[in-house]
């Protein structure tokens, strides 16, 4: 007697048996059931999620010898001879082999005229169909917006991107998903049950992880397992046949990362060479299960969620939650990430696996960020309120008077939001403070509070003329607003005193600055005028156009460059990380470099 494989004596042959696509099998349904079922379909999505199929449930749907219908009989002449692809009226066509336009003149054009032989309706179905070339599609086209009556197309692809807009508009379009590994496994369960298959819980998971959301590689996995292994299946069956990793050793190895042993880690690497793993999977795998942990470490409820984690693995994950930071997972995920690819290529992959895993030992042992901003404000409640405005040194933020009522109140301060690329600016390098400043000089930091002999005129400003009204105006302010002197005048990249105005000059990312100048204008005005003998007026401005002229001036660097580095300079210094990082280390951002471009 001959095999069967599982993928098609478990062939889905009504839409209830559909796995995992919901939204589409609902859909279908109620199309049918009301009468208004499209002349064109477009299924697309990942290989192995049932398009296919699906495709020829719906031809069944329509040509049943009861249909159309939402349910098909399954026994009359079409059903039977629809689901073995022998069907007159029910054409199955691969694009991926049948690309030419002749053959689509040939199998669907000149089919068009011609009536259904013995069903309903003439049926369509074309795999792959983005293959088809654009003559082809362009000749399909002309079928697809005016078809006879009794035509239908099903067409199937695992690239919607690449349909021509044309031929989707005029289709009903569904998109398949990759299907659950909880919806996969209990699939392989009910196959192991009904064939009379012993097959531990751990294993049914593990090739339904390994099937990454097709379920026709689930069956086909089992299948081979099968054979190995005969009627009763272990975990370690699978992990043999698949050439997967067995899950003991992955948990060994977050053990001994967990517990920073560095020679456990080596004899894990060399065992998992020794029995043959491919360690681009084994990296793969640590990878899902960082993952995992990462999820959990989240919402631990989502533990009930097989997808996550099979139940087999539950105590196992739970005594190694609380080991991991989250920030020691995101490390680890991209140590892993980027051994993965090193291994790809490598002579010795064996030494990627265990630089990766020392690595990531070794990044354990840094503090994370947030518990240094916690150990710091713990240190200084005076400095309680995380840094906002990035160039405040601390000395001045914890010297500072309460603001005075007309200082902005937080709430109209800038919100800094965590912006979705915050990340990634965090990752840019700042360097520490001590080096001066390359881009334009920027004004001393503020005196502190029980300091206010010493003089807070900018060095950088050229003592000219002017120069003394300067330094008393600012003086002026400091004494009357000391508070808005820190956060504003301060916080200036240069003020200028020209004949008629004085200048605030700030970056793009100091709006909370510059609107506080102009909210406070009429004060700053008055003081002038008190200060200088004279009517000054006062204004914000941005230091860009400024920088762009300087730099159009000074060879090698073109105004672009300049203009790309304010504005990255601007985006590290939103960053509430960057922020954050300034304040605790009184650091100042001298340049950003954006890491990618460097590799
Ligand atoms: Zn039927």
């Amino acid at each position: 007697m001959s095999y069967t494989v599982i993928a098609r004596r478990w062939r889905p042959q009504k839409l209830d048996e559909v796995i995992g696509q919901r939204a589409v099998t609902q859909t279908l349904r109620n199309a049918m059931s009301s009468g208004r079922v499209a002349q064109a379909f477009v299924f697309a999505g990942p290989r192995g999620v049932g398009k296919t199929t699906t495709a020829r449930i719906l031809a069944r749907m329509l040509n049943c010898a009861n249909g159309p219908t939402a349910d098909p009989c399954g026994t009359c002449d079409p059903c039977r001879e629809i689901a073995e692809g022998r069907d007159m009226d029910v054409l199955e066509i691969d694009a991926a082999t049948h690309t030419g336009i002749d053959n689509v003149r040939e199998v669907i054009i000149s089919g068009l005229a011609i009536v259904p032989v013995r069903d309903k309706y003439k049926i369509f179905i074309i795999d792959e169909v983005h293959q088809l070339s654009a003559s082809s599609f362009n000749a399909l086209l002309k079928s697809i917006e005016e078809p006879p009556p009794h035509v239908t197309f099903i067409m199937a692809t695992t690239a919607l991107d690449k349909i021509p807009e044309t031929i989707a508009s005029r289709s009903q379009v569904f998109e398949f998903k990759t299907i659950s590994s909880r919806a996969i496994g209990d699939q392989l369960k009910k196959i192991a049950v009904a064939d009379g298959i012993t097959a531990s819980d751990e294993a049914i998971a593990l090739v339904a992880r390994a099937a990454e959301g097709s379920m026709r590689d689930a069956e086909t996995a089992f299948d081979q397992v099968l054979a190995f292994a005969g009627n009763t299946v272990g975990v370690e069956d699978v992990a043999t046949v698949l050439g997967l990793v067995g899950r003991d050793l992955l948990f060994d190895v977050l053990t001994a990362v967990a517990d920073e042993n560095g020679a456990a880690a080596f004899e894990l690497a060399g065992r998992a060479v020794e029995a043959g793993y491919d360690l681009r999977l084994l990296c793969r795998e640590l990878a899902r299960l960082v993952r995992d942990l990462l999820v959990l470490s989240i919402d631990e409820t989502r533990f009930t969620d097989t997808d996550i984690a099979p139940e087999q693995d539950h105590e196992r994950l739970k005594l190694l939650l609380p080991r991991f930071s989250r920030e020691d997972l995101l490390r680890a995920f991209d140590v892993l990430a980027r051994a993965e690819s090193e291994i790809k290529g490598a002579a010795e992959p064996r030494y990627h696996l265990e630089m990766a895993l020392l690595r990531w030992i070794h990044l354990r042992k840094l503090t994370p960020l947030s518990d240094l901003i916690e150990q710091l404000q713990g240190r200084s409640p005076a400095a309680a309120p995380p840094p906002r405005v990035a160039a405040a040194p601390p000395t001045h933020r914890q010297s500072a008077p309460a603001p005075p009522p007309f200082s902005a109140p937080s709430a109209a301060a800038p919100s800094v939001a965590a912006s979705s690329s915050s990340a990634t600016v965090a990752r840019r390098v700042v360097r520490e403070t001590s080096r001066p400043p390359i881009a334009p000089p920027r004004s001393t930091p503020p005196p502190p509070a029980v300091a206010p002999e010493r003089s807070a005129a900018p060095p950088s400003q050229p003592a000219g003329a002017g120069g003394s009204v300067k330094d008393t105006y600012l003086e002026e302010i400091r004494k009357a607003r000391g508070a808005f002197y820190g956060s504003v005048v301060a916080q200036a990249q240069r003020i200028e005193f020209e004949s008629d105005r004085i200048v605030f000059r700030f970056t793009d990312a100091q709006k909370f600055q510059a609107d506080q100048v102009w909210q406070n204008k009429d004060w700053l005005e008055k003081l002038a005028l008190q200060v200088a003998g004279r009517r000054l007026a006062v204004a914000a401005e941005s230091v860009r156009a400024e920088t762009s002229a300087r730099a159009a001036t000074s060879p090698g660097a073109s105004a672009d460059q300049v203009k790309q580095e304010a504005s990255l300079k601007a985006e590290a210094l939103a960053s509430p990380t960057v922020q954050a990082l300034l304040g605790i280390f009184a650091a100042d951002i001298t340049d950003v470099t954006e890491l990618k471009k460097k590799s």
